[in-house]
């Protein structure tokens, strides 16, 4: 089985009503774990790389270790996604390794911290879009910018700041302009375990506001103007299950109040339009739970094995929580995959 394309993930979860998660991964354990989740519950997923994770594992060892993962798991539809490429040249690179689809954020100019103009954002997806589909490469865009800042990306800008939200009005003219095949959104979600700004009386973390409304708006505004069924991302999707963030401080951790995105919210964007939900933060929380109650436990313990083992076997079990929250669980045979170059030459038809 091929890495197949973001469109048809996408296109497919539509067709069955359900999200697929987006996991981040830096090493063979993270991709194993979710590799093994995937296969278990029939589901197809999303494997994403953050320029940081091909920084830190580099980008040959990821890319083999992903071909390890085709031959290991064949019957597992999975998509290689580059999770914000912050420029063209980033995004052409990861398309030569073979991602078979890319983000650009062009929320952000090329630092990955300053944000950029609309116009900006619109010229620059724009190009990503023409030099992907040429190559039946799916882009993901992104519109208004998203708090937080993960794996040095972000503009720093506040959880609690609303100025930065996607523009209803402008998502349809975005889509149009740049082509995209699906569309980040900031609905008031960040990156990263802090994802809010509140507190009830005790000090304990209360969840994010989001503008869940404006996920409904931009489907319905997406639909009117011809794009129905529009695939929408949400970024900075992680929980933070309180268990996990307990269990970190349990054994030794320092995690301050902290409170993600509550899945019933996740569950209401699936319902209306939401394909793609990106979780790193939970992934990282829950392997660090792990690896610390082995150092808590069993001081003696040296061997590598004896905590990324168990870091392995706690990011599988959350992965595997997810995928059957999102709903992607039991749709992994419902499509055939289509090649990039069948995916290409639809983009090409489409064109003229
Ligand atoms: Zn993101």
């Amino acid at each position: 089985m091929p890495l197949v394309s973001m469109k048809q993930a996408l296109e497919e979860a539509a067709k069955g009503g359900y999200g697929v998660g987006a996991f981040n991964v830096n090493n063979m354990e993270q991709i194993q774990a979710i590799m093994r989740a995937a296969e278990e519950l029939d589901a197809p997923v999303i494997i994403q790389a953050s320029r940081g994770a091909l920084k830190y594992s580099d980008m040959v060892y990821l890319k083999k270790l992903m071909e390890a993962a085709v031959i290991r798991h064949p019957d597992v539809k999975v998509v290689l996604h580059l999770d914000h490429g912050n420029s063209p040249e980033t995004c052409v690179q990861a398309m030569d390794l073979g991602f078979t689809s890319v983000m650009m954020d062009g929320s952000l100019m090329a630092d990955g911290k300053t944000i950029a103009s609309y116009e900006y954002n619109v010229e620059v997806t724009a190009k990503v879009v023409e030099l992907a589909h040429a190559r039946g490469v799916s882009v993901e865009g992104e519109l208004g910018a998203l708090g937080g800042i993960e794996d040095g990306h972000g503009a720093g800008i506040a959880v609690d700041d609303t100025t930065h939200l996607t523009d209803p009005e402008q998502a349809v003219d975005f889509v149009k302009k740049t082509g995209i095949d699906c569309l980040a959104l900031a609905i008031g979600t960040s990156h990263g375990a802090y994802k809010t700004m509140r507190y009830d009386k005790d000090g304990n973390a209360l969840p994010p506001r989001l503008a869940l409304d404006r996920i409904e708006k931009i489907e319905a505004n997406l639909a009117a103007a011809g794009f129905p069924d529009f695939p929408l991302v949400m970024h900075g999707s992680s929980s933070v299950p309180q268990e996990l963030v307990a269990m970190v401080n349990k054994y030794g951790g320092k995690m301050k109040a902290a409170m993600g995105v509550p899945m019933e919210d996740i569950q209401f964007g699936i319902k209306r339009g939401v394909r793609k939900i990106n979780v790193d933060t939970d992934g990282r929380i829950a392997m660090t739970a792990a690896v610390r109650k082995v150092f808590m436990e069993t001081p003696e313990k040296f061997d590598p094995r004896d905590w990324l083992g168990p870091a392995r076997e706690a990011l599988y079990e959350l992965i595997k929580g997810k995928m059957i929250d999102f709903g992607q669980a039991g749709h992994g045979k419902d499509y055939e995959p289509r090649s990039l170059e069948q995916i290409k030459a639809e983009y090409a038809a489409q064109k003229k």
